[in-house]
């Protein structure tokens, strides 16, 4: 009986024996390649403003430690539980992989709503579960990073936490840290930039002009505003964002920087434009040149991939597509182009990548030299997975993971089976 239950971690699983197959994987290797190398659920209490001892739950999953340390985000959020940390472990494995950086994945959260925490709640949150996590983690043997409901501020707090204990400062033990702390230029916009950078690499490969094109996003946090940022800046129309609060449409097209400013304000988009307000199920259903689901997991499900109305799908989200909705878009190869999260959103581990290597060396790089090395190695990772796609004549989702799968299990078979 595996601990790994609930529907996203199903999905992980049903995605990777899909691959598997296609790859005509042994059933012995199976289970080595998949199945996660070390689990840890922690107990984290902390002191609440009311004066009352509050405790919460904790993960952190380890994929595996075949090709480096492993590498990863945490997530605090209210529905947070192991199954799903996992499956993100799992996913961040292929994804470092594709890229063809020296990590593993790893996934770590907490089950909090972290908007009902004051911020000294949240610092006492942030700080406890980091030192929850001093024997599990380290430089060289699982990188932390920020996730949905984590930022930059939870990230100083780890490297603090984390350093304390140390007695030195080991500012390479989490990425996405303040560029003051240690954090890279960069790393803020990584993800974002990343996805607007292949989302115009598809534009080019379907002839639609940058220029004038649209695009639909949910979720206007740290992926989701910066790839909006970045796509309006050559000309596309965001006609359509969303967040956990409200849903707004507008197809003459919203002023994205105006947007940003309000979200950074008032931290939701309620309130900006309600005018504008769609259903947020039928927000994914317009027509657009690229919808962006750029905030949970299973939102293109069985129930809406028939309906989608746009040429790109370009997966910011981790997980954002079910394996049943793949089975649809994959009858509609010729009108909707899918850019798969572990390439799309892949941005964000590689400019980590080099926040990690920057601290350990000490040795700052220009904010141009980041985001030039980024689009190298994006512009890498998308011509494997479009020629491979096209080469063995399978969707890009299966071409992406084949060959983040394959580096993995190559890197097992070289180093063989201890003892
Ligand atoms: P974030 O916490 O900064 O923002 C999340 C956004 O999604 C918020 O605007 C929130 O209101 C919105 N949201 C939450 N639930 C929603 C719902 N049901 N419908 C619509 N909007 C909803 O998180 P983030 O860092 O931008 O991460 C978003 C996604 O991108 C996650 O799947 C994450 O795993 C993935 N991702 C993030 C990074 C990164 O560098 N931050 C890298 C790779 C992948």
């Amino acid at each position: 009986m595996s601990i790994y239950t609930g529907p996203v971690f199903e999905m992980a699983r049903d995605q990777f024996t899909v691959i598997a197959d296609h790859l005509a994987i042994p059933a012995d290797e199976r289970d080595r390649l998949l199945l996660p190398k070390r689990a840890l659920t922690v107990a984290v209490p902390i002191h609440m403003d009311n004066g009352q001892t509050a405790v919460f739950t904790g993960y952190r999953v380890q994929h595996h430690l075949t090709l480096g340390p492993t590498k990863g985000g945490t997530r605090f959020a209210a529905n947070v539980d192991i199954g799903e940390i996992a499956a993100l472990a799992v996913w961040m494995s292929w994804k470092c992989a594709l890229a063809e950086l020296p990590y593993g994945g790893a996934k770590g959260g907490i089950t909090v709503d972290p908007r009902a925490l004051s911020l000294r709640e949240l610092e006492n949150l942030s700080r406890r579960y980091m030192q929850e996590m001093i024997p599990f983690v380290g430089p060289r043997v699982d990188v932390m990073a920020p996730d949905m409901g984590t930022n930059e501020q939870v990230m100083a707090w780890f490297m603090d936490t984390y350093s304390m204990y140390q007695g030195v400062t080991v500012s390479e033990i989490v990425t996405g840290k303040p560029v003051e702390s240690g954090g890279t230029l960069g790393r803020r916009e990584a993800t974002g930039h990343g996805v607007a950078f292949l989302v115009f690499r598809a534009m080019e490969r379907l002839g639609i002009n940058p220029s004038g094109a649209t695009a639909i996003i949910q979720g206007f946090g740290n992926v989701g505003s910066y790839a909006a940022l970045a796509l309006a800046a050559r000309g596309v129309k965001i006609v359509g964002v969303s967040d956990h609060t409200i849903a707004l449409h507008d197809p003459k097209g919203f002023d994205v920087a105006a947007l940003t400013q309000y979200a950074t304000a008032h931290g939701v988009l309620k309130g900006f434009g309600d005018a504008a307000q769609i259903d947020p199920k039928e927000l994914l259903l317009q027509r657009c040149d690229a919808l962006i689901p750029a905030a949970v997991e299973r939102v293109i499900n069985k129930d809406n991939a028939g309906k989608l109305q746009c040429r790109i799908l370009a997966e910011g989200a981790n997980g954002p597509t079910t394996p049943e909705a793949d089975l649809i878009l994959a009858q509609r190869n010729q009108e909707i182009f899918v850019i798969p999260d572990i390439l799309c959103n892949a941005g964000g581990v590689i400019v980590s990548y080099f926040e990690w290597v920057q601290d350990l060396q000490q040795y700052f790089w220009s904010k141009d030299e980041v985001m030039k090395r980024l689009e190298i190695a994006l512009e890498r990772s998308w011509n494997n997975v479009v020629h491979r796609a096209q080469l063995d004549n399978i969707p890009n989702r299966v071409a992406a993971m084949a060959i983040g799968v394959e580096r993995v299990r190559n890197a097992k078979r070289t180093r063989g089976l201890f003892p």
